[in-house]
């Protein structure tokens, strides 16, 4: 009499020390980290509570799901599209390949976005190239008595920037599906926010293969030389921003940042700063309308 087959059990601890040789071996620079956000996302956890759940054996379809998600980031798919978000100023963000990953840098523009606009009590802003919606959300959810207005020239990116308002049951944003480049808007507002595809189009070739073949083209570079959107603003900020309001932009690395500074510079600007961010670059392009 044969007897059934023994499908191995794997523990939370066994599928980290695998995963942990087999990133190495594909040459991932963190390991550890690769499994530990697909296991975070699949048990449904914080990092540490991994560590609490060591002895828990995966069920079957959590190693067929892990088993499909390790393929995606052989291809090097990046883990935040595998399963669908990540976290922005301590808040979940839905993300699909439609939209840029919001990244921790920046969340430095949120600070200096909040701190400018502490003194105001009920103000309106406006989050150009909203992607995810990751800062229009970010600063209507932290001025709860401000008005928002998120732009993006993408259909889709829409979609996903909606679906995460309505994730935080953020009722002081609403989005417009806009190419600035193209039009403006009639009414001037207090804050324009903007991390503009800033990646000249000769630097693509130069990136990580996760970026440049699956973030979407069009939120990364602005296929010239990276510094069109600053560009614009320059000539219509004074239009599109009130008297004493703030232009706050997100800007790149190497002499990016003091040719978009430039840009406003001789546009006639006089209040115009950069400000690094936690490694030090700078990182923020601030710029006060007199
Ligand atoms: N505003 C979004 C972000 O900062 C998208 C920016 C973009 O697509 N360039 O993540």
């Amino acid at each position: 009499m044969s007897r059934p087959v023994q499908e191995k059990t794997w523990r939370v601890i066994d599928i980290i020390h695998w995963a942990e040789d087999y990133f190495k071996e594909k040459d991932f620079d963190n390991p550890r980290r690769e499994i530990e956000w697909f296991l975070r996302e699949l048990l449904a956890c914080s990092r540490m509570d991994i560590y609490l759940r060591f002895e828990e054996a995966l069920s079957k379809t959590q190693l067929s799901t892990l088993r499909k998600w390790v393929n995606r980031r052989i291809e090097n798919e990046p883990l935040q599209y595998i399963t669908g978000s990540t976290a922005f100023y301590g808040r979940k963000y839905f993300v699909t390949d439609q939209v840029l990953i919001p990244r921790p840098e920046t969340e430095r523009l949120i600070e200096i976005a909040l701190e400018k606009m502490s003194a105001k009590q009920s103000w309106e802003g406006t989050d150009i190239g909203t992607g995810s919606g990751c800062i229009g959300i970010t600063m209507a959810l932290e001025c709860p008595d401000s008005k928002f207005l998120g732009l993006d020239i993408s259909k889709k990116s829409l979609e996903i920037a909606q679906k995460n308002a309505n994730l935080h049951q953020v009722e002081n944003i609403h989005f417009e599906e806009k190419d600035i480049l193209k039009n403006g808007f009639e009414k001037p507002v207090d804050l324009i926010v903007c991390n503009p595809p800033y990646i000249p189009i000769e630097e693509m070739e130069t990136l990580m293969p996760d970026v440049k073949n699956h973030e979407p083209f069009l939120a990364l570079t602005d296929n010239e030389d990276g510094l069109t959107f600053y560009r614009r603003l320059s000539k219509m900020a004074d239009q599109w921003i009130k008297p004493n309001g703030w232009l706050i932009m997100e800007v790149g690395l190497g002499n990016h940042p003091k040719k978009a500074m430039d840009i406003f510079r001789s546009s006639g600007f006089k209040q115009v700063e950069l400000i690094k961010d936690y490694n030090g670059d700078d990182r923020i392009l601030l710029v006060n309308i007199t």
